[in-house]
């Protein structure tokens, strides 16, 4: 477990040292642990050694873990079928990949049941690719109308992407630049429920690019933990 420790302090040196280098606070990009496929044993050791957040992708993986894991704050990163919203509206603190106006019309319904607010991002495929969930970058701003305009109890929050794989990670800096484009944009509109905060671009093989490119949450498996076993 101790090499979990070693992961998350070398990933925290790097990530400060260019938010720094790149005219911003350290401690300003928000380091979420992405924990799907791993024990609540290796996540705990996480936590330990700083992690404050973590991400999954499955909602079962989320209600099969979360009594184990000690207190943390819970990211839904991955799509999210509408008919599983109600066994996680409660217990996370963020969706990431809100992709559609009927997802967005149950996480309304569910959170105006719990009597809260949920707050959310915009997933973007920014490269569209077919294999990827996400609203194409031109309808973002229609998409964001929508959602104010019909959810009561949604907060959006910013915008997430998650960019093709390619070798050369620089290869996705052009998708990276796009979407904080458009993070800039909408930030700007005035309204009680929209409060941008997260911009959620980077992982373990992508994560200096997109820092680099203004993201303030990076969404980090491989690098932590190792590699995944897909059982
Ligand atoms: C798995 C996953 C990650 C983390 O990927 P790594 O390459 O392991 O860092 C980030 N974001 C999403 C949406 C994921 O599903």
């Amino acid at each position: 477990m101790d090499i979990i420790r070693q992961n998350i302090e070398h990933i925290n040196r790097k990530k400060d040292e260019i938010t720094i280098r790149t005219g911003r606070e350290p401690g300003e990009v928000l380091l979420v642990a992405v924990t799907k496929t791993r024990t609540a044993e290796e996540i705990n050791a996480a936590i330990d050694a700083g992690i404050t957040d973590i991400g999954e992708n499955k909602v079962q993986e989320i209600i099969s873990k979360y009594e184990k894991v000690k207190p943390v704050r819970w990211h839904m990163i991955g799509h999210l079928q509408t008919n599983k919203v109600k066994y996680i509206i409660d217990k996370v603190y963020l969706i990431h990949s809100v992709d559609s106006m009927k997802l967005a019309l149950e996480i309304d319904k569910r959170a105006a049941q719990f009597g809260i607010f949920m707050d959310i991002l915009i997933q973007v495929n920014a490269a569209k690719e077919d294999s990827k969930f996400g609203i194409n970058s031109e309808e973002t701003g229609d998409f964001i109308k929508d959602i104010l305009e019909n959810c009561k109890n949604i907060r959006i929050r910013g915008l997430m992407c998650i960019a093709p794989f390619k070798d050369d990670p620089e290869d996705v800096r052009v998708y990276f630049r796009e979407v904080k484009e458009l993070y800039v944009r909408y930030s700007g509109i005035n309204h009680p429920r929209l409060d941008f905060k997260y911009l959620s671009m980077g992982m373990s093989h992508d994560s200096e690019i997109a820092i680099m490119e203004g993201s303030n949450l990076i969404r980090i498996g491989t690098a932590i933990f190792g590699e995944r076993n897909y059982k």
